[in-house]
């Protein structure tokens, strides 16, 4: 099988966004992008997580166009390639609808600094609503996600998370799933603005994330 180590990788994830609970049903999609040939593994679209193989990953070029599989590539097909694009140093991307990111996309602010590991990425835009699969979609995602972002929410919808690597990827959609439900919470409880961690401080972790050195 062509393309087997990015399509396993492709698969693992997926199965691990599904066991933490990150993705339901076919809800969802992960990529990777093969550096040296500049092609990217997606999962397809639709499709049981459960039961798929690795050769059911589908193979696009940077364009969207299918190289090898079976199946269609994802509908969000516009929004990874998109990023990768845009973003030479983005290697995976991990697009969830998990629950509290949805939640707080749809105040279309940046998410709260609630906890020390989500600040490794701040600052974390919302991407304004557009339709899901479609370039304007993947538009918004590039400009919110900017030059340096890792992750964006997408309002009414989820988050795009991404990194040098699928593990960095997943931490990143992890992590900032984990802000938005206490950030959610917080505002439950009406936590006062200066009872969040301060901007100084999220600017000086997310300079350590920056250059390399564990938080
Ligand atoms: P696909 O099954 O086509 O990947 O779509 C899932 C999704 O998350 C749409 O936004
Ligand atoms: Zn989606």
């Amino acid at each position: 099988m062509k393309y087997q180590e990015i399509r396993e990788s492709v698969l693992a994830a997926i199965k691990q966004a599904d066991a933490l609970g990150l993705i339901h049903g076919t809800s969802g999609n992960i990529s990777m992008r093969d550096e040296k040939e500049d092609v990217v593994a997606i999962t397809p679209s639709g499709r049981d997580y459960d039961t798929m193989k690795p050769e059911d990953i589908t193979i696009v070029d940077l364009e969207g166009n299918m190289i090898d599989g079976a199946y269609i590539p994802s509908s969000e097909t516009p929004m990874h390639t998109a990023v990768y694009r845009a973003r030479r140093d983005v290697c995976a991307v991990v697009h969830t609808h998990s629950l509290y990111a949805t939640v707080m996309s749809m105040r279309l602010a940046d998410l709260d600094r609630a906890t020390v590991p989500s600040n490794m990425y701040y600052p974390i835009h919302t991407a304004p609503f557009a339709m899901p699969g479609s370039e304007e979609l993947a538009k918004e995602a590039v400009k919110a996600l900017g030059e340096q972002g890792d992750v964006a929410l997408l309002q009414n919808h989820g988050l795009i998370a991404t990194g040098p690597s699928m593990e960095s990827a997943m931490t990143c959609a992890v992590y900032t799933e984990e802000d938005a439900q206490v950030g959610y919470y917080a505002a439950l409880l009406k936590v006062p603005a200066d009872s969040y961690i301060p901007e100084e401080a999220a600017l000086k972790i997310r300079g350590i994330a920056l250059s390399g050195r564990a938080v």
